[in-house]
């Protein structure tokens, strides 16, 4: 068994940043561990720009804002393995890794950070009916075949759902040629970003069906057509507003899911909302000493918030390993009225030096509301927000001299009101 003060699970942008903090915090230990041939994660095959515009003000590509993180761990030498697969993680922080050249490796850590980003969410999950003919992928599938194979899946293409991921694939297909024919909706509202509704369709004229979904999907070997229909307050289609759109392809974007299965092996406690781990404000979760961030957390929109947790994350791993103590304790952190989940859960105020970003999301659209926030039944902060959607997280800090003022408090709840 080889032993680590630090182990990093998954090198993308949040196990890249988490490492690179605790290096320089003093931790010379570490090891990061990736399944894949390269580092650098999902952001490999995003060659869009739009990445790093609040980190390093100015807009790069994926790769290259993967890159100065990537340059960064070679010049501080922090060790990774790649082609490496943590398949079990135990409450003790024993790994359990397979490759090729070791076979099977045992590593235990003093520390561990859960970083293993997320999946999205397959036809069978969301049970449209219909052929199972070829010619349907998850648009992050799609995307990996024409940004790093160089494989177009298909010419004529419909898109279900309007996050980014989809929205994304509508504008890079048509770039490479095919036509996009709709981007198809269930909610009355797109969950993408309002940039990429308007520099990935508008720019290029391609519909935005809102409240409507694919009903049935028709061909033998390939595909050959979808169905779409409207749907209805309850997201019941409508029979008498069915269409058939001719296609060969089908792009699913229908959602992430945290990667979480190795975090339920070692006990993590895991939200019901998001799919991530609990976790306090110092990113640890219910288990001392496994801390968790990026996507693995919370499905995020921007990367440059992926890379301020991670650092956070990274950082508390370093002092843990040094003697620092997190433990269970804390204020609970209470989504209400509108708002779906808020990361942390759980904040101790003895941790916090000077403030504390509370990130979250509503749960449907919302104009010209207040986010409050209660400390028990005093509210601190109401603050007007011309709109919220569910596409983009929220951040409200909370500081030293308002944890201060409330030194009993037993729940700070975060809502949306009139
Ligand atoms: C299509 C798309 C478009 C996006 N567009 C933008 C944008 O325009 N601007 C922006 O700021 N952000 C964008 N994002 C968001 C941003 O890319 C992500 O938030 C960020 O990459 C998440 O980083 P992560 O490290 O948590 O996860 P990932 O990048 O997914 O990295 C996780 C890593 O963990 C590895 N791993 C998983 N399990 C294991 C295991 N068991 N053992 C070993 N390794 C493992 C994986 O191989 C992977 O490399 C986009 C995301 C997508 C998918």
């Amino acid at each position: 068994m080889k032993n680590y003060d630090i182990a990093i699970i998954g090198g993308g942008p949040a196990g890249l940043a988490a490492a690179i903090a605790a290096k320089e915090q003093g931790i010379d230990d570490i090891i990061i561990i990736e399944r894949d041939n390269c580092l650098g994660g999902i952001l490999n095959q995003c060659i869009h720009n739009g990445f790093g515009l609040h980190t390093f003000k100015e807009e790069l590509t994926g790769p290259e804002y993967a890159q100065r993180f990537i340059d960064q761990v070679n010049e501080l030498k922090i060790p990774y393995i790649l082609n490496s697969m943590v398949i079990d993680i135990n409450e003790e922080k024993i790994l359990t890794v397979v490759n090729s050249s070791d076979g099977l490796l045992e590593i235990k850590a003093k520390a561990v950070i859960l970083a293993m980003g997320c999946r999205e969410r397959p036809r069978g999950a969301i049970n449209i009916p219909g052929s199972r003919c070829a010619g349907i992928y998850s648009a992050g599938a799609a995307q990996k075949f024409v940004n790093i194979e160089g494989v177009m899946p298909g010419k004529e293409i419909v898109i279900l759902g309007s996050g980014d991921i989809g929205l994304i694939m509508a504008r890079r297909m048509t770039l490479e040629g095919a036509k996009v024919k709709a981007v198809v909706e269930l909610m009355p509202y797109s969950s993408g970003l309002k940039r990429n509704i308007v520099q990935c369709l508008d720019d290029f004229n391609i519909p935005l069906k809102l409240s409507h979904t694919v009903v049935d999907i028709k061909g033998k070997d390939r595909l050959e057509g979808v169905i779409i229909a409207k749907v209805d307050e309850n997201r019941k289609p409508i029979k008498e507003t069915e269409e058939y759109i001719p296609c060969d392809t089908l792009l699913l974007s229908v959602g992430l899911l945290p990667e979480n299965e190795l975090s339920t092996k070692a006990n993590v406690e895991l939200s019901g909302v998001t799919g991530g781990p609990q976790v306090n404000e110092s990113f640890q979760t219910n288990i001392d000493g496994i801390f968790a961030c990026g996507n693995v957390l919370h499905v995020h929109d921007l990367v440059d918030n992926v890379t301020i947790e991670s650092i956070n994350a990274g950082n508390s791993a370093a002092n843990y390993v040094k003697g620092k103590e997190y433990g269970q304790e804390g204020i609970d952190i209470v989504a209400e009225g509108g708002v779906r989940y808020t990361v942390p859960k759980k904040i101790n105020p003895d941790n916090i030096e000077k403030e504390i970003d509370i990130r979250f999301r509503v749960g449907e659209v919302f104009h010209d509301n207040y986010v409050s926030v209660y400390f028990d039944d005093s509210r601190e902060i109401y603050r007007k927000k011309r709109i919220l959607t569910p596409g983009e997280m929220e951040t409200i800090k909370l500081n030293k001299d308002m944890l201060n003022k409330y030194p009993h408090c037993k729940k700070i709840r975060v809502t949306v009101e009139k």
